[in-house]
């Protein structure tokens, strides 16, 4: 089968000639919605390519940011995942520390994936080199050990729906405590926290990145054009 330019995949996930009907609404809803949506993916080390992939597949444009004079003319921005302790240091040498904390600080949608989460949590366990101090979320960095470096787990995540969401875990953090501000969205089986969202900032301990199923991404968008 020939792909059309326009045969853009379902938030949903699945393959193609899968739920051809949901890939065309939201193929119309995303033209409806996102028209001008440009989603900024910090891109100084970690996995940015696949994130902006995701969101250019739902119909919005995804630049890479790099400087201070990328982060004109967003209309949110992607942390990915990584090594934070290296992130860190390069949004400091690339002056971009001091704007994304004022930007996270004044309300600016921003989504943390994995290292991400990491870097918008104001508190951190000892190994952590606090970034952006955003969000009222305690995070611990590698809570799963060495024993259990990656793994995958289906979450139940209301604000997704049905099905259960399928995430990968890559040396993930967890959140250890959430201020009141803050929304838990996606739990692990034992009730710990892996998933929230504190007013327009997003934390996900996993990576939806690198899976088919495009429903965080679906989710992040939405969310933004729902606070324009
Ligand atoms: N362990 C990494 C850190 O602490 C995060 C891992 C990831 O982003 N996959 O920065």
């Amino acid at each position: 089968m020939t792909k059309s330019p326009l045969s853009l995949p379902s938030p949903h996930g699945g393959g193609e000639g899968q739920g051809e009907g949901r890939t065309h609404w939201s193929l119309v809803i995303c033209h409806w919605s996102f028209t001008v949506a440009t989603i900024g993916v910090l891109a100084l080390q970690g996995d940015f390519r696949e994130h902006r992939e995701v969101i250019e597949r739902l119909g919005a444009a995804a630049p890479e940011v790099r400087l201070p004079k990328d982060l004109e003319g967003l209309n949110g921005l992607i942390i990915p995942g990584g090594e934070s302790t290296a992130i860190v240091r390069l949004m400091r040498t690339s002056n971009l520390l001091d704007p994304l904390r004022k930007m996270a600080a004044d309300g600016f949608p921003m989504w943390g994936t994995c290292a991400g989460m990491i870097l918008l949590a104001k508190r951190l366990d000892a190994s952590g080199v606090p970034a952006l101090e955003a969000m009222d979320i305690g995070v611990r960095r590698n809570a799963f050990g060495r024993q259990v470096d990656s793994f995958e787990a289906d979450l139940h995540v209301s604000a997704l729906g049905d099905p259960p969401y399928r995430a990968v875990f890559i040396r993930a953090p967890i959140i250890e405590d959430v201020g009141p501000a803050v929304e838990v969205l996606a739990r692990l089986a034992d009730g710990t926290p892996v998933a929230a969202r504190q007013g327009r900032l997003l934390a996900t301990a996993f990576h939806p990145e690198l899976t088919p199923d495009h429903r965080f991404h679906w989710f992040f968008l939405q969310e933004i054009a729902r606070q324009a």
